[in-house]
């Protein structure tokens, strides 16, 4: 799915964005010519192995790119207007008030030394302008709305449980009211009764507060639970995309189906994850054509040479020379 550009009715835009990455001279492309649109209260999970693009893209949207990545074309907009993504003072406005972003390994990223409620506090005071006191009792609500007691707010991080500081990580993320929230592997360090329990409180967030979601994960069953849409992301490009059911009742990429039978399934014997044969590419070094042809079991003499383009197909994308006959609907990569 593609927004038209400056389209009011998406609350997010991303048109054509490519991300290029310098290290010690040399460039490599981290994602190229990505186009998607979010609506308010859509969740969408963005999938794929390491590299394949999809942290570089969120951080994009969120204007959190390292400094030495570039935007090299495309753009991001947020209710039809622009974001200045590659300017870090001109984002500051935009970012966790529009955009949000909950970060893996909560015990990194808050910090040791102060009671959780400073930290929750702190955003309220900086960027909504209130009061030390007004912005205690917003902690306070926010901690009660991600399921910790306001009395808990006294703790320190490592007083609390993965799980609770998880919780606490949200209720910091969700404090300037954004309409968008970034969960980038939200889950990962925690066991699954507490992933269960953090992607319940995530999807009721998110029908209470008419929150879109975009949640980064290399695992598909975290998605089959969370969100409504995915894309597939290898080597730097959505490779396909579309409804949840969609992709997991009729994967139509080589890759999706992969990645769908690597998840183990105990109800049909599958009871450990099977691995995908071969390495995700050096972006440095990008195999020419499909980037997936080295490891693509259904591989043809044109997918060594030529670059698939990402075709509308049903309600979603996909990007796979399989599929080009029989396409009438070509949708440029670049929307
Ligand atoms: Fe496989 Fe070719 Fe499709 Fe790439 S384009 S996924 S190599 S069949």
């Amino acid at each position: 799915m593609t927004g038209s550009s400056q389209d009011k009715a998406w609350l997010l835009e991303v048109n054509g964005l490519s991300v290029d990455y310098g290290l010690k001279g040399v460039s490599s492309r981290a994602i190229e010519s990505v186009s998607f649109a979010l609506r308010a209260g859509e969740a969408v999970g963005l999938v794929g192995e390491s590299g394949s693009g999809k942290t570089t893209t969120a951080m994009a949207i969120a204007g959190l790119l390292s400094p030495n990545a570039r935007v090299s074309s495309g753009d991001v907009r947020y209710r039809g207007n622009r974001l200045p993504i590659d300017d870090d003072a001109a984002m500051r406005p935009h970012r966790w008030s529009e955009t949000s972003v909950v970060f893996q390994g909560a015990m990194n990223a808050l910090n040791p030394v102060h009671r959780i409620i400073k930290q929750i506090a702190e955003p309220c005071m900086l960027k909504l302008g209130m009061s030390r006191g007004e912005a205690t009792t917003r902690a306070r609500e926010l901690l009660e709305l991600v399921g910790i007691p306001a009395d808990r707010g006294t703790a320190y991080p490592h007083e609390l449980s993965g799980g609770m500081r998880q919780r606490v990580m949200i209720a910091m993320a969700l404090a300037c009211r954004p309409s968008i929230v970034i969960g980038d592997e939200p889950t990962t360090a925690l066991d699954v009764i507490t992933q269960a329990q953090i992607l319940k409180l995530l999807g009721e967030l998110r029908s209470q507060l008419n929150l879109a979601l975009i949640l980064i994960t290399h695992d598909l069953s975290i998605v089959a639970e969370a969100c409504d849409r995915v894309m597939i992301m290898y080597a730097g490009r959505i490779v396909e995309d579309g409804t949840v059911a969609e992709i997991f009742a009729r994967p139509k990429h080589p890759y999706t189906r992969l990645l769908i039978d690597s998840i183990p399934n105990p109800a049909n014997g599958k009871k450990v994850i099977r691995p995908i044969p071969g390495d995700p590419p050096n972006l440095v070094i990008r195999p020419s054509g499909c980037a997936f042809h080295p490891r693509c079991p259904s591989v043809m003499g044109v997918c060594g040479t030529e670059v698939p383009s990402l075709y509308k197909l049903g309600q979603g994308r996909v990007a796979c020379h399989m599929y080009e006959s029989s396409q009438k609907d070509k949708v440029a990569a670049h929307a």
